[in-house]
């Protein structure tokens, strides 16, 4: 795919996130693979209401910029995206997001209990890597370590950070997102009024029946 065409579907992937209030300001990033060992990824520092489509950096899984407009850096999180492309095959777009009741979850260390068809549908509970210095390669390995133990689980969060989202598609990685962040309020308003009632392993296993297993991912 021409990388014209990449920057547009990276650049449309974020108004849809900034227009569904999942990622704000410059706060998140979003992330597309492009070929074998390459990634469109959003620019560091530039508003979302700003950015252009020539602002999406082209870059290698190692970080060295391919193409990239003069003045433009990769997001600071993109050994994040790296480590993922490179440890999930089956991923192909990659959303990062400071949404608000994610970052609550995350705060408290706390996983996202599957208590909606939400939560379960993207591979729940929700859990939280452990702490590391946002920007480092420690963010990407935790977050790999987890996605290859579940392998339905397509969301989790990053302790007192926020979320991260993936997809085979950008759509699918902001759907993703969006039920994350659906989850997480859910959750956060239920621990409010009282104890929420986590479905039951048989609940789940009716669900899956009905509805059938949430697809691994590449599956
Ligand atoms: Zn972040």
């Amino acid at each position: 795919m021409p990388f014209t065409e990449v920057r547009e579907q990276v650049w449309r992937a974020t108004q849809k996130l900034c227009e569904s209030n999942l990622i704000r300001l410059s706060a998140g990033n979003v992330g597309l693979r492009v070929g074998d060992d390459a990634l469109a990824i959003t620019p560091s520092a530039v508003r979302y209401d700003v950015m252009q489509p020539e602002d999406i950096v082209i870059i290698d899984l190692d970080g060295q910029v391919i193409d990239a407009r003069p003045g433009r850096r990769p997001s600071s999180e993109w050994r994040l995206h790296a480590a993922i492309l490179r440890g999930l095959p089956e991923v192909g777009a990659v959303v990062h997001t400071h949404s608000v009741y994610a970052m609550t979850f995350a705060a408290l260390a706390r996983e996202i209990p599957v208590i909606s068809l939400e939560v379960y549908a993207i591979g729940g509970p929700i859990p939280v890597a452990p702490y590391a210095c946002p920007g480092t390669e420690a963010v990407g390995a935790g977050a790999v370590a987890l996605f290859r133990e579940r392998p339905a689980l397509k969301a989790l969060l990053l302790q007192n950070h926020g979320l991260v989202a993936i997809g085979a598609t950008l759509d699918e990685a902001h759907e993703v997102a969006y039920d994350a962040e659906i989850g997480a309020q859910t959750a956060y308003q239920a621990y409010q009024l009282g104890t929420p009632v986590v479905l039951t392993d048989e609940q789940i296993a009716e669900i899956r029946r009905v509805y059938r297993a949430p697809a691994r991912r590449g599956g």
